[in-house]
Parts: structure tokens; C-alpha cells; sequence
């Protein structure tokens, strides 16, 4: 009998069925309200009937225009529309399938451009499976652990992870900009660098926002040395934060920004976007794929564009973040488990600890596995997995925010009472 690869098991045990808006159908005849939203993907919500008509329209006109072969309309209607979207002179996209493709583009874009063969990475990241993607990768050692060598050029630089290094903010955020300086003075010469890449918020790292003053300071760092900044919004990005874009908490516009994820609602999609300038500098042939910027993503993907437009999705996450937080925050007063809840937009997490303060991965799987029982699905993040993570779609509203939180109280009573 042939079976999926025992690695590959579902963090819940539902059997979906069907998908729509924040809710998924189990096969076990259950509604189940989906906080994880395909690990941040369907952004207008499972099968949105706008992003559906849009697909079903494509499928019976064009699948697959190969797009190094021949141009096609939803591509051009796409580059359009993300020009609507896109930090002003980001003007020039590659598109490709997976946000580990993505984030490679981008690396070779870097390197290509600049002629320095290392990029920078914060400690923490997480940028993908791929092996140059899984070498800049350092959120957990099972995603680079036995298959090494990976690629060479990456160097670690820290984090502003407060709540890890138990200090505030401020002083998490200049430990990191001073080790940053130390890593361009010991490790990585400024010459020898290619670029830096960040997350505006750490994602599979434990949802941990960036700073204003460290991303400040990162775009300093690559102005004065003529290196490139590189923002990973590839789970940030398309309205999850309460912006469009995550980086615009901070005010500081990137080199390259890689965007994958939300942008088409479940259909595979990813791409970067940089300066013309910059983007022909990448050498003739490191741009391609058989399957990129299909044409059913691509409608899919302006279908969303228009809906996240017309129903106000980025100041819903906005509003809904902040409701959404404010209830995380009221259970984890009443939590001793509880060591932080943090976030930007509807991109919450709240983390497990010990009564020691360590990470208490066990308790967080309880709750997990609690959540489930209440009918929210919820995934787990960080380092030892000792953080759960919610990610609704951006289409959430006041009734499945207050019922994923009545759920929620359940399942932390439930899964820390153990
Ligand atoms: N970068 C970030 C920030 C991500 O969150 C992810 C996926 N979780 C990736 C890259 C990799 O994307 P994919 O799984 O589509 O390759």
C-alpha cells in the first residue's frame, strides 16, 4: 500500500473538505474556524467566490502560457496591479512559484548585482527549504540539520528578540546593530557583502517583529557600504500585518522585497521586486522557470489584489489585530504559562513557558491539540515549537475573532492544566 512519507504529517487531525472564508470542513461533518489560513496563504479567505470566478474563468481560457515562451494577459494585468501596490521605485518583478524560489532570486540577484559573494542573515529567519534558502534558514536545526554541506556565504548576525534575551526593546535592538557592526568588522567585510535579508517579523522564528530602529539601521548599514537590503515578506506581506507590506511599520523601503503567500489565495505564487536598475544587473538566464507566474496564479492573484481593495482587507487586519491581541493579552494575564504574546496586524503569537521561563514546547502542543477540540486550528512556531501562532485570513470579522478567543480560553484552560 503506498502512504504519504511519515515526515510529511498534518499538525491537526482534520481531513478538509471544503474551505470557506475563515472556516474549514471536516470530513468528520465539523466546522472548523481556521487560524492558520494555509500558513498565511488564503488571504481573502478559503475559495472567496470573487478569487474563484477569476480561476475558473482562466482555467477555460489559458492554464499554462509558459511564460518564457509566450506573454500572457494575467501576467500583464498582474505586473499592473502590483505596480498599484509596490514601494515607489520597485518597479522591475520576477515572478516564480515558492517563496523559497523567491528568496533565492533574490540572493542571486544580490550577489549578481554586487559581485560579493555573502549575505547577511538575521538570526532567527526563516527563508525556506531550498538549499541556499535552508542555508540562510537558521529558525530551528531541523530545517538544516544532515544534509549539509549547505551553501557557503551566510553569515549570522543577531536578532532585536527581546523577550529571548529578556531585555526590552531598545537594548535588544542596539545589542543587535553593535554585533552587526562587529559581524562587517570580524566575519563578512563590508566589501564581501552582498546583501542583508530580514523579516519585517520573524515568522517559523516565533512571530517576532523587527524594530524601527534595527531595520533603520540595516538600511544604513547597506547604504554606507553598498550593500543591498533584502525584506522577506514573503509571510508579512499582501495585508497580514495591517499594512500592505510589513516593512512599512518601520519606514524603510528594502532593495528587493520577495513577496509569495497571500498574493494569489492558495494558488502558487511568489516573486521579487526591485529597481529596474538593479534587476538588470541579474546575468541573462538566472531568470526563469517552467512553471512560474502561471496564468490560472496570476488571475487568481489580481483577483485578489482587487478584493483586498475593494473590502478594505489591510485596515481589517489592522482592526481585527488589534481585537484579536487585546483578547490574547486578557488571557495571558490570567496565565502564568503564558511568557508573551506579540505581533503586528493578524500576525499574533503567544509563547509558552516554563515557571522557570523556558520554552515549554509540551504545553504549547496541548493547547494545539486543545484548540482543535474547540474547532480553531492553530499552528505552532519558534525555535522549540513553544509558540502558537494565529494567522487568520484577512477577511476575519468581529463574530470569528470573539469565537476563535472563546475557543481559545478552552483550549489554554484545557492545555495548561495538564
Ligand atoms: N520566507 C518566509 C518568511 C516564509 O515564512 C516562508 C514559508 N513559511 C518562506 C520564505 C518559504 O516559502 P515556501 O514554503 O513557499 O518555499
Amino acid at each position: 500500500m503506498t502512504e504519504l512519507s511519515p515526515h510529511l504529517r498534518q499538525a491537526t487531525p482534520v481531513v478538509a473538505v471544503r474551505g470557506e472564508g475563515v472556516h474549514l470542513y471536516g470530513d468528520d461533518g465539523r466546522r472548523y474556524l481556521d487560524f492558520t489560513a494555509g500558513i498565511g496563504v488564503t488571504s481573502t479567505g478559503h475559495c472567496h467566490p470573487k478569487v474563484v470566478a477569476a480561476a475558473q474563468e482562466q482555467v477555460g481560457t489559458l492554464i499554462h502560457g509558459q511564460y518564457t515562451t509566450v506573454m500572457h494577459q494575467p501576467l500583464r494585468r498582474l505586473v499592473s496591479r502590483l505596480g498599484e501596490v509596490l514601494p515607489a521605485g520597485l518597479d522591475s518583478l520576477f515572478l516564480t512559484n515558492s517563496g523559497s524560489e523567491a528568496v533565492e532570486a533574490a540572493l542571486r540577484l544580490a550577489r549578481q548585482a554586487t559581485g560579493r559573494p555573502n549575505v547577511l542573515v538575521c538570526h532567527g529567519g526563516f527563508h525556506g527549504r531550498t538549499v541556499a534558502a535552508a542555508s540562510m534558514t537558521t529558525s530551528g536545526t531541523r530545517f538544516r540539520s544532515g544534509f549539509s554541506p549547505l551553501m557557503g556565504g551566510v553569515v549570522v548576525t543577531p536578532f532585536p528578540t527581546a523577550f529571548r534575551y529578556g531585555w526590552d526593546e531598545e537594548t535588544a535592538t542596539r545589542f543587535a546593530l553593535r554585533e552587526l557592526d562587529y559581524v562587517l568588522q570580524t566575519i563578512s567585510a563590508p566589501d564581501d557583502t552582498a546583501a542583508v535579508i530580514v523579516e519585517p517579523v520573524l515568522g517559523e522564528g516565533g512571530y517576532v517583529p523587527a524594530t524601527r530602529d534595527f531595520v533603520e539601521g540595516l538600511r544604513e548599514r547597506a547604504d554606507r557600504y553598498g550593500f543591498l537590503l533584502i525584506m522577506d515578506e514573503v509571510q508579512t506581506g499582501v495585508g497580514r500585518t495591517g499594512r500592505f507590506w510589513g516593512h512599512e511599520h518601520f519606514g524603510v523601503a528594502p532593495d528587493i522585497l520577495v513577496t509569495a503567500k497571500g498574493l494569489a489565495s492558495g494558488f502558487p505564487l511568489s516573486g521579487i521586486a526591485a529597481p529596474d536598475e538593479l534587476m538588470r544587473k541579474a546575468w541573462p538566464g538566472s531568470q526563469g522557470g517552467t512553471y512560474g507566474a502561471n496564468a490560472v496564479a496570476c488571475a487568481a492573484a489580481v483577483a485578489t489584489l482587487d478584493v483586498i481593495r475593494d473590502e478594505k482587507l489591510v485596515e481589517n487586519a489592522d482592526a481585527m489585530g488589534l481585537r484579536l491581541r487585546a483578547g490574547l493579552e486578557a488571557v495571558a494575564a490570567a496565565t502564568p504559562a503564558i511568557g508573551d504574546v506579540r505581533g503586528l496586524g493578524l500576525m499574533l503569537a503567544t509563547e509558552f513557558v516554563t515557571p522557570d521561563g523556558a520554552p515549554d514546547p509540551e504545553t504549547a502542543a496541548r493547547v494545539q491539540r486543545a484548540a482543535v477540540d474547540e474547532g480553531l486550528l492553530l499552528l505552532l512556531c519558534g525555535a522549540w515549537n513553544q509558540v502558537v501562532r494565529m494567522i487568520p485570513a484577512l477577511v476575519v470579522d468581529e463574530g470569528a475573532v470573539d469565537a476563535g478567543l472563546r475557543a481559545w480560553t478552552a483550549a489554554v484552560r484545557a492545555g495548561t492544566q495538564a
